[in-house]
């Protein structure tokens, strides 16, 4: 048999401040942003190329928790503006997020150069960014063998038409079911994500937050994992990213694009979000290890064990 060579994972994203506000409590100033928590969730599974910006005041603390021999850093811009902050809240339902307070800061001016030894990379992630800026990533990155998108309600409702032409050009797709939902128009979930395997992708992933996740394949595939129930949950931010991060570092790190390395990456993807949700922001992700994870993937998978009907 011969060796699998682990890929990198390349991701483009925010990187931020985030103060947040959840019934559990709240956090001011914490490290946020697609790609910190992709990047910390992916680099458990295999190396990460990050490209993203940052202004002069992001603290070095914060930094810190990304710099880790698994993250590249090599594509992180440090620019003189400030850096990108998220102010967010849930009620009851830690399914909605309301946005507080958002403050592009440099992110407004900012356009993804991804350094030369980033441009082979064969796994490609862009995570919520403005569409168009996306699009300037797809230009960039010829190589990709998997291009995984995201969005977000805000990018979808400015730029649909950039994030259509995002969608022919990605292999996977994930979004929130009301992501999928305000894209398409379809109040039906299942519709909504037939409707995307139209315009290009191969694959879309619907998160449901507490509800787990869906993963809708061609000819009408449908694969559903569970969350993992959790009485208490700390705080949401961030779990979509981390399912992202989990589930690509897994498939480029096992080099593997069939359908049942697919499932198996959807259910790394939930169990690394179910400890995201612990605590706030990254702490709990950044504390992680693979033993814990192999643990949650064996709980998640006897949640919906059944045996077979008796004769
Ligand atoms: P998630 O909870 O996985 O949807 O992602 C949360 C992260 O997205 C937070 O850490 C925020 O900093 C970041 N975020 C929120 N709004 C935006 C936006 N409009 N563009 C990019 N990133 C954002």
């Amino acid at each position: 048999m011969g060796v699998i060579l682990p890929s990198a994972v390349l991701v483009v994203g925010s990187l931020g401040l985030d103060s947040l506000r959840t019934p559990a409590g709240s956090v001011d100033e914490t490290l946020g942003g697609s790609a910190s928590y992709f990047s910390l969730a992916a680099s458990l599974y295999t190396d990460v190329r990050l490209v993203a910006t940052v202004g002069t005041d992001f603290p070095t603390h914060h930094r810190a928790l990304l710099e880790k021999p698994t993250i590249d850093l090599g594509g992180l811009e440090i620019s003189p503006d400030k850096t990108f902050r998220w102010s967010g809240m849930y009620g009851n339902d830690l399914n909605v997020a309301q946005t507080l307070d958002l403050q592009l800061n440099c992110f407004a001016d900012f356009h993804p150069r991804l350094p030369d030894h980033y441009r082979e990379s064969e796994y490609l992630f862009i995570a919520n960014i403005q569409p168009s800026l996306q699009l300037e990533v797809l230009r960039q990155a010829k190589q990709a063998r998997l291009v995984a998108v995201d969005s977000r309600d805000l990018w979808i409702e400015q730029e649909r038409d950039a994030f259509t032409e995002v969608l022919r050009h990605a292999h996977l797709v994930l979004l929130n079911d009301a992501e999928v939902r305000q894209y398409s128009g379809e109040q039906n979930v299942i519709a909504a994500a037939r409707h995307l395997l139209t315009l290009g992708p191969k694959a879309v992933v619907v998160k449901k937050g507490e509800h787990g996740a869906l993963l809708f394949g061609p000819d009408d595939a449908v694969f559903a994992i569970p969350a993992y129930p959790h009485a208490q949950v700390a705080d949401p931010t961030g779990a979509g990213d981390s399912f992202a991060g989990a589930l690509m570092g897994y498939l480029a790190s096992t080099n593997n694009l069939t359908e049942s390395a697919l499932r198996r990456a959807v259910v790394h993807g939930s169990a690394v979000a179910s400890f995201t949700v612990e605590a706030f922001g990254v702490d709990r992700l950044q504390r992680l290890t693979m033993p814990e994870i192999r643990n949650r993937y064996a709980a998640l998978r006897q949640l919906t064990y059944v045996e077979e009907e008796p004769d």
